[in-house]
């Protein structure tokens, strides 16, 4: 039997109106979600990226607000701005949209986000307060995974789970939140050896890679929950994930397809995070 299909597009929806709606809650006490945004250099991609995340705030209600830079932009502008948007009441979440040119200390930047805006969780702090299994902003892509799971009551306690990929935003926080949830978690990487037999041991699957096609039927266990994250570009321009969507679909118990999977719901836990730092920053 065909995997189960797990609709990003469909909960994201679902997730958005549950936002719009504690937004107007917030907006009868005065208060509106602001969320700053940081863009940087002539990435065509980031572009896309920035507009459809403004977007979706403006159809929940939260204010968004663009400052862009071109590729030339120093590093003490862009720790200015920070500096401005952490001190900005009105501004309750702030996003700096990666990549950044290749002179500026990404790291750097990221790390003047105030914690307490940083709704893409990727300040040290939030990190490490997941690391250490304590509140705090969670990465949303990682977020936007486990509420798919969540949804479709994928079984998580005791069962292997398989991340392929280790970034900071993506593999490295997703394996600790299906490790809180006690699954038995390996992470595997562009050094990792012998990938299929690993992989074929997952009951879930995670590919966090960025290489379309990697994962085949073959690297799948028969009934296995197959996340697919990749966002690669084919040959004939369409989006495609890093999971052979069609040979896996046969294997699999659930997949994620690629577009409508994970990518709505990174947006969707975005507007929550940028929610949730509003509440928290508003008097009672
Ligand atoms: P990244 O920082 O480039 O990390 C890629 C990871 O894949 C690295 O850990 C790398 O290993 C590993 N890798 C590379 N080749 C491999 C191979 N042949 N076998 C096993 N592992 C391999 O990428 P990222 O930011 O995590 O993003 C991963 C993918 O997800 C990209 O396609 C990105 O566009 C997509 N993405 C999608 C969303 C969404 O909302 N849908 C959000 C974020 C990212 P090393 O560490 O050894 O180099």
């Amino acid at each position: 039997m065909a995997a189960q299909i797990l609709d990003g597009k469909s909960l994201a929806a679902q997730v958005r109106a549950g936002v719009k709606a504690r937004v107007e809650s917030l907006s009868q006490r005065g208060i509106r979600p602001g969320l700053g945004v940081i863009l940087a250099g002539d990435d065509p991609a980031s572009r896309v990226y920035v507009r459809n995340k403004q977007r979706a705030c403006e159809e929940t209600g939260i204010r968004s607000q663009l400052h862009e830079y071109g590729p030339d932009v120093s590093q003490s502008d862009l720790l200015e701005r920070m500096a401005a948007l952490n001190a900005d009441p009105a501004i309750h979440g702030i996003l700096v949209q990666l990549p950044l040119p290749r002179h500026i200390d990404a790291a750097r930047v990221l790390e003047a986000v105030s914690p307490a805006k940083d709704i893409d969780g990727f300040h040290a702090a939030n990190l490490g307060a997941l690391l250490a299994g304590t509140p705090g902003f969670v990465p949303c892509t990682p977020a936007g995974v486990m509420r798919l799971l969540e949804h479709a009551g994928v079984p998580i306690a005791g069962r292997r789970a398989v991340v392929i990929g280790r970034s900071n935003i993506v593999g490295k926080p997703l394996a600790l939140l299906l490790l809180q949830k006690d699954a038995t978690v390996t992470i595997c990487h562009s050094k990792s050896s012998s990938l299929g037999s690993i992989t074929r041991q997952a009951d879930i699957l995670v590919a966090a890679v960025g290489r379309a096609k990697l994962v085949t039927a073959q690297m799948v266990q028969p009934g296995a929950c197959v996340i697919d994250v990749g966002v690669n570009r084919g040959a004939d321009g369409k989006l495609v994930g890093d999971v052979d969507f069609d040979a896996v679909r046969a294997v699999a118990g659930w997949i994620t397809p690629v577009p409508g999977g994970v990518g709505p719901m990174t947006i969707a836990m975005l507007l929550e995070n940028c929610l949730r730092a509003a509440s928290q920053q508003s008097p009672a």
